[in-house]
């Protein structure tokens, strides 16, 4: 178990070869056409510490060094959960005119990994962490089993409870030589603040990644960035939002470091960090 963030490296100069020598394909998201989810109908709470579905005010709003967030709320998405039946090909809207799956069953690793255990073991690292720093979390499930809303509806009770940040936790089914992480945010459509706000989270985000050596992927988005246009959690998003990939589990080699707590436990420090910086910077001064 090590104390520091996952470091990928190592896993580069393997794959660099590899990585060269394929051509470079924007495919493999995870998240064709509204694939991405997990969800119930109800807005179940099976974990009262992790989801507390009607989130009350901190008693002292004012937020401190060691607990920057207070007075924050931040809904946590776990992409993908346990089986849902015929319920999960029901169409949803994608915000965009479009529609979208009520959700998909995710990625697997080679050696067995899912999607499902994966974002859920990191969704409850990144809402401790995201606790300890003062916010009120709000997750998309009570336990691993738990199917969650469609995702449709996990970013309208985001939008309900003017959550000041949404984030999607996932790990991509993408070609087999590409590696690393990248975040997907609403491309612009609607000119609401909301589009802008999201962008500057996943820049966030992207920034606290590469500050810890994690990789922006090879083979998808540039530079760790990707406008989306079809995830319905972004489309629908009235708060800023993201959809972090944040690796590719169609990689035998990164998709094998999955499995191991200490990178899972990297990913939600730099997830937290980039969160934190985006809540706690100073608004930009107007022209
Ligand atoms: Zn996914």
């Amino acid at each position: 178990m090590r104390a520091t963030p996952p470091r990928l490296r190592p896993v580069r100069s393997v794959i660099v070869a590899i990585a060269a020598a394929a051509s470079l394909a924007l495919t493999g998201c995870t998240i064709p056409s509204g694939s991405d989810a997990a969800a119930d109908t109800t807005p179940t709470s099976a974990n009262p510490a992790e989801s507390p579905t009607t989130p009350t005010a901190p008693p002292t709003p004012t937020p401190t060094a060691e607990e920057p967030l207070i007075g924050k709320t931040i809904y946590v998405d776990a992409g993908h959960g346990g089986p849902v039946g015929d319920a999960m090909y029901e169409q949803v809207p994608d915000g965009r005119g479009g529609t979208v799956q009520c959700q998909t069953e995710g990625a697997a690793t080679l050696s067995g990994l899912t999607e499902q255990a994966f974002t859920w073991q990191t969704m409850q690292l990144l809402a401790a962490d995201l606790k300890r720093l003062g916010a009120v979390v709000i997750t998309s499930r009570g336990n691993d089993a738990d199917s969650g809303d469609c995702v449709d509806q996990r970013i309208a009770a985001a939008n309900q409870a003017g959550a000041d940040a949404f984030v999607s936790i996932h790990a991509d089914a993408g070609p087999e030589f590409g590696y690393g992480f990248f975040v997907n945010y609403p491309s612009a459509a609607t000119g609401e603040p909301a589009e802008a706000q999201s962008a500057e989270l996943a820049l966030s985000i992207r920034d606290a990644m590469t500050a810890v050596d994690l990789t922006p992927s090879t083979y998808a988005g540039e530079e760790g960035l990707l406008a989306r246009d079809d995830v319905a959690e972004l489309g629908l998003a009235q708060v800023p939002a993201v959809l972090v990939q944040l690796a590719n589990m169609g990689n035998s080699i990164e998709g094998a470091l999955l499995a191991d707590p200490a990178v899972r436990k990297g990913y939600s420090k730099a997830l937290a960090t980039g969160i934190v910086d985006f809540l706690t910077r100073p608004p930009e001064p107007a022209d």
